[in-house]
């Protein structure tokens, strides 16, 4: 057979040989040790959980080590691609704040190792196949899918592997006139990689998550350009990762079983492989069962990326919680540095887990809480300010009138050692501070079981009568003493447990009936504070229009 006769038949427009194009790809001027990684998404219009959990293990592995961080969108499966799914991918990763140094962009790309969209790497696929194709390690295959189908059912009856190899690799080793024959008669053909592997052979392999493994070498001829002359996900992961320089892959754990093959072709090629990391798969515990099984599309909404959006979980708390799933050192770290960004952690592959990942909803909303008590109110006004724009409209503008009047109330219980845990997501803001404003409000007057309404018209009067918006937590409280005296209740707590039937009740009773009055519910952080925030006229207002209501 004449190689090169095919090549030139197969690829009469193909004129750049391999060595063109790696000039055209030169090496990365790069410091010791610096990583490159790549996500490498397909535009299905569905961005999951995996995708940022892989991501955010590439973002760290680059950036942490002076690297480079790229996106490629793998868009070589024309049915799964939806409309405006480049756009998803895109914004998906940049509302999580993940930044990647070079790729796809929205309105094209950045970087000089592109094109970044694998459709438009076609002619370059092309290339290294017709290479192949003239050292006679890939051919044509013509095989139709009823051909394919009934060898399957014959290796089915048979107990055979299924697959094209050995005597179902029928167009292995056909004759030039063969081929020419179906090339004139139009017929469709793929292109295959001719196997020399056996699967006696066991192939060494050192992964970065998985560990030391030994994998079956590939013996099936797989097919490494389509009909449409667009590679498979095999060819095009080894071409574009070889010329675009990653030195990591990361990528799903699902992937393990074609490895064999692209070490094949990576070797077939001349070409180095890259280091790759088989990330696990998030798990979940199936609420109806008690099981471990893996997050469901279906089933399960918190694997959906724009989920958390919706729901307002803050993306610090996302993607804290995920080091936390990546890296088992994480959490203590984060114990010994409250304070300094996530990124300072020395994030490593070696503290990833081979096996799956649980992933618990309820252990991110304590996370969550962890990560806003330790925000400054600036900062966490922001937030709820814009998830409030693109969710709730009314509460957006009831925020933003009056900033300061809305800062100073997230600011309060902030700051030292033990802040205030009330929000683990941004749509818990609207219930901890609607009382505030009186668009908002909705008192529930229901009095504590010790107080008559009698009593709590009078507190509310004798309140009412020395407030002042600039009392001391500790003046405050000496005035509820005072009127606990005044109406018959125990001013010390400790007294009134001593000797309760002496008492209508205690002073805690009297600051209650003033805070269902202020907050409209029986919790509401610290009162004094609440009401200088509120300020004097609103304040008497509240007092009056309780004691009036009850
Ligand atoms: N396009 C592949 C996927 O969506 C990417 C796998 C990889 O990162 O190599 O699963």
């Amino acid at each position: 057979m004449d190689y090169n006769r095919l090549a030139e038949r197969l690829f009469p427009h193909i004129t750049d040989s391999p060595e063109q194009i790696e000039q055209q790809y030169p090496k990365r001027d790069l410091p010791e040790g610096a990583k490159v990684t790549r996500m490498g998404p397909s535009p299905t219009g569905f961005m999951h959980l995996g995708n940022l959990y892989g991501a955010l293990v590439d973002e760290r592995l680059a950036h942490q080590s002076g690297g480079v961080f790229y996106l490629r969108i793998e868009d070589t499966d024309k049915k799964r691609e939806v409309e405006g799914g480049v756009k998803t991918i895109i914004e998906a990763f940049s509302s999580f704040g993940l930044q990647f140094d070079e790729g796809a962009t929205l309105d094209g790309e950045r970087g000089v190792y592109g094109p970044y969209r694998q459709s438009q790497r076609a002619a370059l696929y092309q290339c290294f196949v017709k290479s192949l194709v003239e050292r006679g390690l890939a051919y044509p295959c013509f095989c139709t899918e009823d051909e394919l189908s009934a060898a399957h059912a014959a290796q089915e009856a048979n107990k055979e592997n299924f697959g094209y190899y050995g005597k179902y690799a029928v167009w292995r080793d056909r004759t030039m006139e063969e081929i020419e024959n179906e090339l004139q008669k139009g017929t469709p053909y793929v292109i295959r990689f001719r196997s020399e592997g056996s699967i006696e052979n066991k192939v060494k392999h050192e992964d970065l998550v998985k560990g030391k493994m030994e994998v079956t070498e590939n013996d099936q001829d797989i097919v490494i350009l389509k009909s449409d002359g667009i590679p498979t996900y095999h060819f095009a992961h080894v071409v574009d990762d070889h010329l675009m320089g990653t030195t990591v892959v990361v990528r799903g754990e699902e992937w393990l079983a074609t490895l064999p093959v692209h070490l094949q072709l990576f070797r077939a090629m001349g070409w180095k492989a890259p280091k790759y990391a088989h990330t696990a798969q998030l798990m979940k515990i199936d609420p109806e069962t008690g099981g471990k099984r893996k997050l469901s599309k279906r089933k399960d909404p918190e694997l959906a990326l724009d989920f958390y959006y919706r729901e307002g979980y803050p993306v610090p708390a996302v993607m804290e919680y995920l080091m936390t799933l990546l890296n088992s050192n994480f959490e203590e770290w984060r114990r010994a540095n409250p304070d300094v960004p996530m990124n300072d952690f020395p994030f490593s592959t070696k503290k990833m887990s081979g096996s799956g990942a649980l992933f618990d909803i309820e252990k991110l909303k304590d996370v969550s809480k962890n990560v806003i008590s330790r925000m400054s109110a600036d900062t966490v006004y922001d937030y709820i300010a814009q998830w409030s724009a693109d969710n709730d409209a009314d509460f957006h503008q009831l925020l933003v009138r009056n900033p300061s009047f809305s800062k100073a109330y997230l600011a309060i219980g902030r700051g030292g050692k033990k802040p205030r845990k009330d929000l683990a997501l941004w749509s818990d803001a609207k219930p901890y501070m609607d009382f505030m404003f009186d668009e908002l409000f909705q008192p529930d007057y229901t009095l504590p079981e010790h107080v008559s309404a009698e009593d709590a018209k009078g507190i509310l009067t004798a309140y009412a009568a020395q407030f002042d918006e600039n009392d001391t937590p500790d003046g405050f409280f000496e005035k509820m003493k005072s009127i606990a005296d005044q109406f018959g209740f125990a001013s010390d707590t400790k007294v009134y447990k001593a000797n309760p039937e002496a008492y209508k009740g205690a002073v805690g009773d009297i600051s209650m009936v003033i805070r269902i009055a202020v907050a409209g519910r029986q919790n509401a952080p610290d009162l004094q504070t609440v009401m200088s925030i509120l300020g004097r006229d609103r304040v008497l207002d509240r007092l009056n229009k309780c004691a009036a209501a009850l």
